[in-house]
């Protein structure tokens, strides 16, 4: 459920965001009008799939779910077309009686969305066996230049307001990052912290810093676009 604080706080960013991004959202009505394809917004995981569980239990598909929604909120008021992979959580599979076969199913109507996109931002959380690993990382479809390109204007936000120490290289997806590997539009896959770093938890678990980061990562993505 949306509070009256989140929707304020939304209407608040993308009043800001569209005077710092004036020049750039007038540009980009003459983009959209001749490239209507959405931007698909991709919150990995959901329902059977958790993904990577953080010792205190969190699960990272509810905090993807909770970056992925701020993230559309604010791309959706600075008049861009939005399609969310999913909206609450649920797995996206239309077949398949395992985990196994369902997370199969899930990822190929995933897909489907990723290549009639105009590009897509799928968000995740990070794990690692040592916990001093910390920070935002953001992954690159190899297939499409664009998603270089894309990748990098979301770090650069990213570490300019909310990190700026984090040192972090762009990573090119490999073979076994379905989505990634198969996407034949623009696609980045942002790795927002590391459940097991006690602070990027801790930050993760607070709505204000979740806003702050699906701000960036929207201005980023408007920066590309622009
Ligand atoms: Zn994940």
């Amino acid at each position: 459920m949306k509070t009256v604080t989140d929707v304020a706080i939304v209407l608040v960013c993308g009043a800001l965001l569209f005077t710092l991004l004036f020049g750039v959202a007038d540009r980009r009505s003459a983009v959209s009008s001749a490239d209507p394809d959405p931007i698909v917004i991709d919150p990995g995981h959901g329902g059977a799939d958790g993904g990577a569980t953080a010792a205190d239990g969190t699960e990272e598909k509810t905090l993807n779910l909770a970056v992925a929604l701020p993230l559309r909120d604010l791309l959706t008021v600075m008049g861009y077309p939005v399609v969310m992979t999913r909206t609450d959580d649920t797995m996206l599979h239309t077949e398949g009686s395992t985990l196994r076969e369902r997370k199969v199913s899930d990822m190929r109507n995933r897909l489907a969305l990723v290549n009639t996109a105009a590009l897509t931002v799928s968000i995740h959380q990070n794990k690692f066996p040592q916990t001093q690993y910390w920070g935002t990382q953001v992954f690159y479809s190899a297939n499409t230049e664009e998603s270089r390109v894309l990748a990098e204007s979301v770090r650069s936000c990213v570490v300019d307001w909310l990190q700026p120490d984090n040192k972090r290289e762009l990573k090119r997806g490999t073979e076994d990052v379905y989505l990634l590997h198969r996407a034949t539009r623009p696609m980045i896959l942002v790795e927002c912290g590391f459940l097991s770093n006690a602070s990027d938890l801790s930050k993760l678990q607070e709505a204000a810093y979740r806003q702050q980061l699906a701000f960036a990562v929207a201005v980023g993505t408007m920066k590309y676009i622009g």
